[in-house]
């Protein structure tokens, strides 16, 4: 048995280790599983703790919106996983979002982002930030290079994701990392770029080897993994993540200690969900690209995606997402995903079961027919997130919908 010196780094692991074990490899006895301390406040061993604490002793608990043994384990698991220094937990992806974002800018000052993004930002973006004094200007995916032109002294955040919702979309990481940087050296300001890695994960896309500043996603999708619980992620340095880790005591977007132990018991399997997820993905895209009633395919795994070079360049593995144009409009979408038996007709994503979504009718209901055009989507699209089930039965299961059009 190796000694607990000898022990590698966490870091020099592969994922699959550091999912599993994170960073208590062979380090203590007890448990192998992660206590849940359900509880929402601290006994004190003398009332001197909470001096202890005020000064900033990590040892010392006092409330769970602080922090919490599950949660802290879980986050430095995430931290691992993510790559970046340190981690925070959160009740929700968009907590997760919204919190980082506010930590960030104040009144006056501007975000530039990209137009493809999970609807409920889009909407955070267009409905509340205006509110805050905050603007939102939106450059096209494929011209990032101009932001290093955009960028006034009031930009203080580039924020996308890629590959986009629901379109899937490929937005150049290293590029908006150049361009970030050459408009802020030209006006000497402090622009930080942060990505939603919701749809790749760290499984398939680094974005810090690309010098990405901030992660955050939605841990509900592919980190939980089963569909049943609700979490987001922050993941950055250590001095940005004590700055989100104030503005989370003030906005309450804690997680709860059971959400943190199964976002444990998930990452277990993270590694190995998400590779055959990705298998499954490219099999099904393969697949229904030869189907008469598909009109068109979209998965950054394939050469006919428009964005597949980029996809190449920066991503390790494609993922589970799959969207289709079927024929016949909204009403065939409909068509498909009411006759669907193995996949599932339901919003979210990255469980171990497909689970299929019309944009029109989900993540992109109330926008006018220019948002539509702007973000690329149409009716009759279905937005597929690949499970884990057996392709035979998924292959199956679409032709046999397929053919109800
Ligand atoms: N980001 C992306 C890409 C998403 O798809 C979602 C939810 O669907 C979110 C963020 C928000 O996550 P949550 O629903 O956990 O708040």
């Amino acid at each position: 048995m190796k000694r607990k010196n000898e022990s590698p780094a966490p870091e020099s692991l592969g994922l699959a280790t550091r999912a599993i074990h994170g960073r208590k490899l062979f380090a203590h006895e007890g448990p192998v599983a992660t206590s849940i301390a359900q509880t929402s406040t601290y006994r004190f061993k003398d009332s001197e703790d909470a001096v202890r604490y005020a000064k900033g002793d990590p040892n010392v608990y006092v409330y769970t919106r602080y922090h919490n043994p599950t949660v802290r384990e879980a986050e430095e698991r995430l931290a691992l996983i993510l790559g970046t220094e340190k981690a925070l937990l959160f009740s929700s992806g968009m907590a997760a979002i919204t919190t980082a974002i506010f930590s960030l800018v104040r009144s006056g000052d501007e975000i530039i982002s990209t137009p493809g993004l999970y609807g409920g930002t889009y909407r955070f973006f267009r409905d509340t930030l205006p509110r805050h004094g905050i603007s939102v200007r939106y450059v096209p995916a494929h011209e990032v290079g101009t932001i290093a032109r955009m960028i006034t002294r009031a930009t203080k955040l580039v924020y996308f994701e890629t590959p986009t919702n629901p379109t899937l979309q490929l937005v150049d990481i290293a590029g908006i990392v150049k361009a970030t940087r050459a408009g802020a050296g030209r006006t000497g300001s402090q622009v930080a770029v942060m990505i939603d890695n919701t749809f790749a994960t760290s499984l398939n896309q680094d974005p810090l080897r690309a010098g990405v500043d901030v992660v955050v996603e939605s841990g509900t999708k592919y980190l939980g993994g089963h569909s049943d619980l609700m979490a987001g992620v922050v993941g950055g340095t250590a001095s940005f993540i004590k700055q989100v880790h104030g503005s989370l005591k003030h906005f309450g977007g804690c997680t709860d200690p059971l959400a943190a132990y199964l976002m444990l018991r998930s990452l277990k399997t993270f590694p190995l969900r998400g590779q055959r997820q990705n298998e499954n993905a490219l099999a099904l895209a393969k697949h229904l690209s030869k189907h008469r009633n598909v009109l068109r395919v979209l998965y950054p795994g394939l050469p006919s995606h428009p964005d597949h070079k980029t996809a190449k360049k920066q991503m390790s593995g494609y993922g589970g997402m799959v969207t289709i144009e079927v024929r016949g409009g909204v009403k065939g979408a409909v068509t498909v995903c009411d006759s669907l038996q193995v996949a599932i007709n339901a919003m979210s994503l990255g469980g171990v079961e497909t689970l299929v979504s019309i944009p029109v009718y989900s993540s992109h209901i109330n926008m006018t027919k220019e948002e539509l055009g702007t973000h690329g989507v149409t009716p009759g699209m279905i937005r597929i997130s690949v499970g884990i089930e057996d392709i035979a039965d998924l292959k199956d299961d679409f032709d046999k919908a397929l053919r109800k059009l």
